[in-house]
């Protein structure tokens, strides 16, 4: 018996579901039969989350479609039957069909057609409910090198045996380090190699919502069928789980049948199972029995090779020193230093000019002072906490101990220094403070650090940490 309870999985149910109704019966008075049944009838409501409702769709097109043409009616229709939802999203769940037999036409349809959910077929492929994969994200376009190469090999081994040798692989790192691009490629190169196989890839957050939506439709049955049979199980950000009890519970069960009937499971999250705050201990332990690999931060090498390769494909006429210096520059991480080639590209594009290191600086200047901006008070606790040895979780808490409460005050300075955001609103990401206290730590540290270059040091490596 599974029961939804933390808050954040789901909201209460009777007048959600009360409500949900009266907005589809609006919706079916306001337009025809045919429209109804082609866009509105497949929906399924899956959580309201912060005024927010959300709603599930079988395939993106779907999506895409009901985004583009009725998001306003849905969001009035929402307004109507219940004021505290003030905006709605839709998710992709694949593979979920709410109404089991006269789904899925819309796939075909550019545009719903009478007589079109009568003749046409229904070609849901019951095998896939997991996300779809990124053509580019292969083992063939990922650039090895000493700071990815264990997670490399590990992924290699996973793809290409059948045989189980470590369960589960975990994969970890910071953002945009190639945790996703490695899970991608081995599905590909698992299916290419077994076609048999049943091969799932996921996120973490997708996961959730299947499950959530499984129990609003009383469907945990076939969600729990679903996920038991398949051969390889890859769960992208698993952080994204934290203090949600009952999905972690179901996933813990899913993922101790897999290991039971042998079959492979890889887990990707931003840090160690050992650090998964708001995550079980047996899970957390569970996760950590296989093999763990991180991905350290990339190095020059790296970097300089992964440009080059991508030079490559975007057959983009780029001189090294340029490769170079955006190599040298661009050190937070993969998914940045592509982001200032590709804008470098796009730059000498529209420009009509050829790349040279000068033009690069001047393109570049701008995209580092947007990268300042972007700094989250999120990243600037995980950070200090990481450089003090603490717990992210003491960045929010109460505790008043030195030690904990000394680097939670560098953390608020450097959330003034580095971001736009206002005293209270620091304060309320520091576990609800006064803004008050905020601006005491701020002028607490600057007094420190005139004093104590010990502070003055720590201030200065978590700055650069951050800033890159
Ligand atoms: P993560 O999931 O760890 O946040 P991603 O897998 O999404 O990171 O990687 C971010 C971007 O960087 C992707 O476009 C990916 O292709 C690229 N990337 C990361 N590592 C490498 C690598 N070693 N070789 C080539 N591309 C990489
Ligand atoms: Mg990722």
């Amino acid at each position: 018996m599974n029961m939804v309870t933390a808050p954040h999985e789901e909201a209460t149910g009777v007048g959600m579901e009360a409500d949900w109704s009266n907005v589809l019966g609006r919706l079916k008075s306001e337009f025809d039969d045919n429209v109804f049944n082609s866009w509105f009838k497949p929906l399924a409501l899956v959580n309201i989350e912060n005024g927010c409702a959300i709603m599930a769709t079988p395939t993106r097109f779907m999506r895409n479609w009901l985004e583009s043409n009725y998001a306003d009616r849905i969001r009035c229709a929402w307004k109507t039957e219940n004021p505290s939802v003030t905006d709605i999203n839709f998710i992709v769940l694949s593979g979920f069909n709410k109404a089991k037999p006269e789904t899925a036409t819309a796939e075909e349809a550019s545009v719903p057609q009478p007589d079109r959910r009568k003749s046409s077929i229904i070609t849901q492929k019951t095998s896939e409910f997991g996300a779809p994969l990124d053509p580019r994200f292969t083992f063939e376009s990922f650039v090895v090198g000493k700071s990815n190469e264990l997670a490399y090999a590990a992924a290699r081994r996973v793809a290409e045996n059948k045989e189980v040798h470590f369960n589960p692989l975990f994969l970890h790192s910071g953002v945009g380090l190639g945790k996703t691009h490695l899970m991608h490629a081995i599905a590909w190169a698992n299916r290419e190699k077994f076609p048999d196989r049943r091969v799932v890839y996921l996120s973490a957050e997708q996961f959730m919502y299947q499950f959530i939506t499984s129990i609003r439709y009383k469907d945990t049955m076939s969600f729990k069928q679903k996920f038991r049979s398949v051969d390889l199980l890859m769960i992208d950000d698993l952080q994204f789980i934290a203090n949600k009890q009952s999905t972690q519970e179901e996933f813990f069960h899913t993922f101790n049948a897999l290991v039971d009937q042998n079959k492979q499971i890889i887990v990707s999250a931003d840090r160690a199972p050992s650090d998964l705050n708001g995550v079980e201990e047996r899970l957390r332990s569970r996760l950590a029995w296989g093999l763990v690999a991180d991905i350290h931060p990339s190095t020059y090498e790296l970097r300089l090779g992964i440009l080059q390769s991508k030079r490559e494909n975007l057959g983009a006429d780029v001189p090294n020193s340029v490769l170079e210096f955006l190599a040298l520059k661009v050190t937070s991480n993969i998914r940045e230093l592509e982001g200032a080639l590709n804008r470098i590209v796009a730059h000498a594009d529209v420009s009509k000019q050829e790349i040279t290191l000068e033009s690069t600086q001047d393109v570049l200047q701008e995209l580092l002072r947007a990268h300042d901006r972007c700094i989250t008070i999120d990243e600037i606790q995980r950070k200090v906490a990481e450089h003090y040895n603490l717990r992210l979780s003491d960045m929010h808490s109460a505790r008043r101990a030195r030690n904990v409460a000394r680097p939670r005050q560098v953390a608020m300075y450097l959330s003034k220094m580095l971001t736009a955001r206002s005293l209270p609103e620091i304060g309320r990401k520091f576990g609800g403070r006064d803004h008050t206290t905020v601006m005491h730590a701020i002028r607490k540290v600057e007094e420190l650090m005139g004093d104590d270059a010990q502070i003055a040091q720590d201030v200065e490596v978590v700055r650069r940490a951050l800033t890159g």
